[in-house]
């Protein structure tokens, strides 16, 4: 990389440190270590915002409220794209009515609860939105939702997951859009609850 961008050893150092901080790549240490390009993912750009959020002196409500809008804009454009076998094949996992149950362990609920909004996202068939709304799920996930029992949520989640994925296979854009607000509104009204007073906080810088 030095001959290549005929830089000093200082100036490489420095630039691959600035896109590790970014969550861009990570740095292995030691023989045969080296920078590892990373993927890009929603939760790099969302902690990073955190910081920028945390300086306008948004509260953990506005993120709330943001969360529901943009859930609500991924999820539209989903049931709206033209392609049924992408839809169809994004949400086949999520079509069975089974889901995770209550007594599958945490971070396996956690991984697919986030997985269905992913899949979601991947229908929206803008990679703007599709990295920028997902980061304020990511944020509320890494705030708020990690520090509770999310099991708590199952039984409610899964239900609103199979509504979801049907409207969306069946392309009926308002009703999922319907179905997503009431679906992330009783998240936040759940986390709230839980949040108490904090939901006035600004957002930490994490
Ligand atoms: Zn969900």
């Amino acid at each position: 990389m030095l001959e290549q961008y005929g830089v000093s050893r200082e100036s490489l150092r420095e630039g691959l440190r600035l896109l590790e901080v970014q969550g861009l790549i990570s740095i292995r240490r030691g023989p045969g270590g080296g920078p590892v390009v990373g993927t890009v993912d929603p939760s790099n750009l969302g902690r990073i915002s955190t910081l920028y959020f945390h300086l306008a002196g948004a509260t953990y409500s506005e993120l709330f409220e943001a969360w529901v809008l943009a859930e609500c804009v991924l999820v539209d454009r989903a049931a709206r794209n033209p392609d049924r076998a992408a839809r169809a094949a994004a949400m086949a996992p999520y079509l069975d009515g089974d889901g995770a149950h209550e007594e599958e362990e945490l971070e396996k609920f956690v991984r697919e609860h986030g997985g269905f909004h992913i899949a979601i996202a991947s229908l929206a068939r803008n990679r703007v939105l599709e990295l920028a709304m997902q980061t304020m799920g990511r944020i509320v996930a890494h705030h708020v939702a990690v520090t509770d029992d999310p099991r708590v949520m199952h039984g409610l989640i899964a239900d609103d997951h199979l509504k979801l994925a049907r409207a969306i296979l069946a392309g009926h854009a308002n009703q999922a859009r319907s179905l997503m607000e009431d679906h992330i509104q009783g998240i936040a009204k759940y986390s709230r609850e839980r949040f108490g007073a904090r939901m006035d906080d600004f957002i930490e810088w994490r």
